[in-house]
């Protein structure tokens, strides 16, 4: 195979026909062609370029930590950031590879006493996915702490970002509007004061919170479900009577009804399953439409809920 070969006299990172559950925080998902780890931003810029040349399907991903991949999985390239991880602090300014672990930064920033990340600490995705949906916990958004960013064109050019041109609004940028890749962010934060709470104090509780509230000994990709304007996900899925409902080994959450867990081999079909019946129960309960946060990869049977559909 051209792209194979390619590769390999680039000497980039490849494995070929994996099954993606081994990398989603699902534990969901099927094969993929090719997953690539590029180190560099000219090696994904490269690996881009082969996927093109042999016109192959090609999708960046972080940590794989707000995705659903169908069973039929992905039959083309997967490039994933996270060997793209290198960041660097200058006094309350931190410069960040896509691939790092959002949360690693946030912590690192917290030991130099810089406050602003805190709500990141316990978020499981990379820096290019926590800008790409503005990722958001405890009333702290990436868009608060965001200055400015180094993205990839369509075109494979390198531009610069301002946190204004970016288009941040709830779990939501720029950069799903259009196919831009983010490289590098910078992010500004503030010293920590004399009488505030110390900034590794604060993750830390926040991160106590989620233990106490999430499900986090299940396999997730988090809150299936965006915050619909005036009301919680969760809450509406709750008072619709859901918590605890399966549909083979997918179940949502008893310990927080916004979350979907697979309880063990649980099959992307089954998700799906269930988002369309919370859809549906909550619409008829309470005329709210929940808008998933996940991502979907791949092709799916089962459609999400549309008010009008007569399933
Ligand atoms: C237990 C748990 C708790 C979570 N808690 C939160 C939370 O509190 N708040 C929150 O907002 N989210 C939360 N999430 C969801 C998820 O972790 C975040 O959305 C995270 O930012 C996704 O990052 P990722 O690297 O895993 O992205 P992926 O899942 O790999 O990708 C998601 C999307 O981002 C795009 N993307 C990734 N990297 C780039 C890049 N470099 N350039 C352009 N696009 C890119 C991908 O193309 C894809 O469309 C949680 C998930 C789990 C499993």
């Amino acid at each position: 195979m051209e792209f194979e070969k390619d590769i390999e006299k680039l000497n980039i990172e490849f494995l070929k026909d994996k099954p993606l559950k081994d990398f989603t925080t699902f534990k969901i998902g099927g094969m993929a062609r090719y997953i690539v780890f590029p180190k560099t931003a000219a090696e994904l810029g490269e690996v881009i370029k082969l996927a093109r040349k042999n016109q192959m399907d090609w999708k960046v991903l972080g940590n794989f930590s707000n995705v659903l991949v169908s069973e039929k999985g992905f039959d083309g390239v997967i490039i994933t950031t996270v060997r793209m991880d290198f960041y660097k602090i200058d006094q309350n300014v931190i410069e960040a590879e896509c691939g790092c672990m959002i949360s690693q930064v946030a912590k690192k920033a917290c030991e130099n006493n810089l406050k602003g990340l805190e709500f990141a600490a316990g978020i499981p995705g990379t820096v290019g996915g926590a800008v790409y949906m503005n990722a958001g916990a405890y009333d702290g958004e990436i868009k608060d702490v965001f200055e400015f960013a180094e993205v990839l064109d369509e075109n494979l050019n390198v531009v610069k970002l301002e946190k204004a041109d970016m288009r941040f609004s709830y779990r939501h940028s720029r950069l799903k509007e259009e196919k831009l890749i983010l490289l590098k962010a910078t992010f500004r934060l503030q010293y920590a004061q004399k009488g505030d709470v110390l900034p590794i104090e604060k993750a830390n509780e926040f991160n106590r919170r989620r233990r106490e509230k999430q499900p986090l000994l299940y396999p997730s990709a988090g809150s299936i479900f965006k915050r619909p304007a005036g009301y919680f996900a969760g809450k509406l899925i709750e008072d619709a009577g859901l918590k605890g409902y399966r549909i083979g080994n997918a179940c949502i959450s008893e310990k927080h009804a916004g979350f979907i867990v697979n309880l063990g081999g649980a099959s992307a079909e089954d998700v799906r399953k269930l988002i369309f019946h919370a859809q549906k129960t909550v619409y008829e309960k309470f005329g709210v439409l929940l808008e998933p946060e996940v991502e979907f990869i791949g092709e799916f049977e089962t459609p999400l809920f549309e008010p009008d559909s007569k399933c």
